[in-house]
């Protein structure tokens, strides 16, 4: 569903990510882990063409998104950012309705989904009318997973979409996530700072380092006495659930 060969990004003098190559099949849970600075996001900025390769290649569905519109691959890839990313201007109703609305969804129709998206996201229909100001960071981190799934996309990329709430919060949406996986069967590549979010969530676990993948595989293998020094160390000896 995507595959890195090869890249490389360069900003000016640093190199963000030097010859990546990473595969990652439809319907998998991957998560990327990594100290910080390592290429995370940059990395699943490829995937969209937030961020260009100085080399190599990105596929996404087989095809070199280098050649695709980059506006019409965004609506076709769900997006969490870390920082929730709302427009502030915008009623939550608004702001989940985003996608459709670029697709040309009618009105009702784009009701009715949002009504939907706040339930699947355990949201109170009463916030549709809000603005992202009046939300707890939990309720906004919510609404932004609503938004980045509105229009059904079989692609979501989240980057440390739980890591501003607190942790009851984080847990309730670790499981909703989980959920919705389990589901809907959407290729994930989740960027994480929590080992233990890493390796109770993915079935593949992509650690980098320096902007080089240095492990990748099944949970169980990172952390077996086996696996590369770096990966145990940083998903902490932890049990794979
Ligand atoms: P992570 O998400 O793992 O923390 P990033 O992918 O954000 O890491 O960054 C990787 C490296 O690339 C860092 O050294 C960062 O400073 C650099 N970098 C990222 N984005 C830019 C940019 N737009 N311009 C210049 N340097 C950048
Ligand atoms: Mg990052």
């Amino acid at each position: 569903m995507i595959a890195f060969e090869n890249v490389s990004v360069s900003f000016d003098a640093t190199e963000a990510l030097s010859c990546v190559n990473l595969q990652v099949a439809e319907g998998v849970l991957c998560a990327l882990v990594g100290p910080s600075g390592s290429g995370k996001s940059t990395l699943m900025k490829l995937v969209n063409r937030l961020v260009e390769p100085s080399a190599g290649r990105v596929l996404v569905r087989g095809a070199d998104v280098a050649g695709q519109d980059p506006a019409r691959l965004r609506r076709s890839i769900g997006y969490v950012m870390q920082s929730t990313g709302l427009f502030p201007h915008r009623t939550v109703a608004a702001n989940i309705g985003t996608v459709p609305r670029l697709l040309g969804w009618d009105s009702s129709r784009i009701a009715t989904r949002v009504a939907d998206l706040l339930e699947l996201v355990q949201l109170d229909p009463d916030l549709a009318q809000r603005l992202p100001g009046a939300l707890s960071g939990g309720q906004a981190q919510r609404v932004g997973l609503a938004r980045a799934l509105a229009a059904d996309p079989d692609i979501l990329l989240m980057d440390e979409p739980f890591g501003a709430v607190d942790p009851i919060t984080r847990r309730d949406l670790r499981a909703e996530l989980r959920r919705i996986h389990a589901g809907t069967g959407k290729t994930i590549l989740l960027v994480t700072h929590d080992p233990e979010e890493a390796l109770e969530l993915a079935s593949q676990v992509v650690v980098l380092r320096d902007g080089a993948v240095v492990a990748d595989g099944a949970p169980a293998a990172l952390v077996a006495e086996d696996a590369p020094e770096f990966a145990r160390t940083l998903l902490g000896g932890g049990q794979p659930g």
